[in-house]
């Protein structure tokens, strides 16, 4: 085991993004926020436009405990699920550290195997694996699993893990993931792991891959106008909770107009809403914003694509 540890510390050095904000700190807030942005998102994203913002805006954990949690969904926008947000800041509502221990982390809303182990090695330098995508398809590979269970993967990863140096085994392991031992085409013969790897000669065999079939969800959703503001609530199911958005209902009204169609895919379903304005003689909604006060609200990337439309007609009539 020690070779490959070595080979794999090795390529880190040569080829690894060492450069990446959370990996030059040990600051455990840093640490935490870029494993909850980078759990749906990619790096490009995350390091362009949402990470350093975000820690301008609440510096600390403490900082953004204390925040409203409308500002967060602010600095989340497009960035999508808000679920992620919300719990960082119930989490930092609950305390001003994060603690080193995996079973406290665990207790923490939103954060999952995964992150307690992330945070856990990256900023307490404990000596465990993590287990995002890349890494569970490597282990796959490594040892032929095609489906292999949940804890199967972390007793694998358990035992692969280098106790010397976890901080840049870890992230070595999901740079290999993302730049050599890719779904399709991984490039074996650059891999620090070939050596050990029984799944390299068939390697896209491992993991199985499940077919997904995605539902369709129908919406018809109003904008109520008043006065030339536009109506819009803010969410308070699970779904969206906390962010502001148009109405949604069973049937459109009658006399409502029908302005066009919208599509969104979320990662479990493709939602089409049906877009209709309702004019109003007298203020009936809870609220009204013009098109400069909405663009202070934090809404979901569906509504703004809702708005856009919206916008568009309004500025052919
Ligand atoms: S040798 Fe190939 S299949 Fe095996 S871990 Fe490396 S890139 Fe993946």
């Amino acid at each position: 085991m020690k070779k490959t540890h070595k080979s794999i510390q090795n390529w880190y050095k040569a080829h690894g993004r060492q450069e990446l904000p959370w990996r030059t700190t040990n600051d455990p807030y840093h640490i935490y926020l870029s494993e909850v942005m980078l759990q749906q998102t990619q790096v490009k994203t995350v390091l362009e436009r949402y990470y350093f913002p975000f820690l301008k805006k609440f510096p600390t954990l403490k900082a953004l405990g204390k925040a409203p949690l409308d500002e967060v969904l602010k600095m989340w926008e497009g960035l999508g699920y808000y679920n992620r947000a919300r719990n960082l800041h119930k989490t930092a509502g609950m305390v001003d550290k994060l603690p080193s221990d995996i079973d406290e982390l665990l207790k923490l809303p939103g954060i999952g195997k995964n992150t307690a182990h992330a945070v856990a090695t990256f900023a307490f330098n404990k000596p465990v694996p993590v287990m995002e995508a890349n890494v569970k398809r490597i282990l796959c590979r490594l040892h032929q699993l095609k489906t292999p269970t949940d804890k199967e993967l972390w007793k694998t990863a358990y035992r692969l893990v280098d106790k010397e140096d976890p901080f840049n085994y870890n992230q070595a392991m999901m740079d290999i993931g993302a730049t050599l031992c890719t779904p399709k085409n991984p490039l074996c013969e650059l891999c620090p792991l070939c050596d050990i790897c029984q799944g390299k000669d068939e390697s896209t065999l491992y993991p199985t891959k499940k077919k997904r079939i995605i539902p369709t969800r129908e919406q018809n959703i109003t904008i109520y106008i008043y006065n030339d503001k536009l109506s819009l609530a803010q969410r308070e199911g699970r779904f969206l909770h906390g962010l502001w958005g148009f109405a949604s209902s069973e049937v459109p009204l009658c006399a409502s107009e029908y302005i066009g169609e919208v599509t969104h895919a979320y990662t479990h379903f493709k939602l089409i809403c049906k877009i209709y304005v309702s004019y109003e003689t007298e203020p009936m909604q809870e609220s009204y914003f013009s098109l400069d006060e909405i663009k202070k609200l934090a809404i979901s990337k569906v509504d703004e694509k809702i708005l856009k439309l919206y916008s568009s007609r309004v500025s052919n009539i």
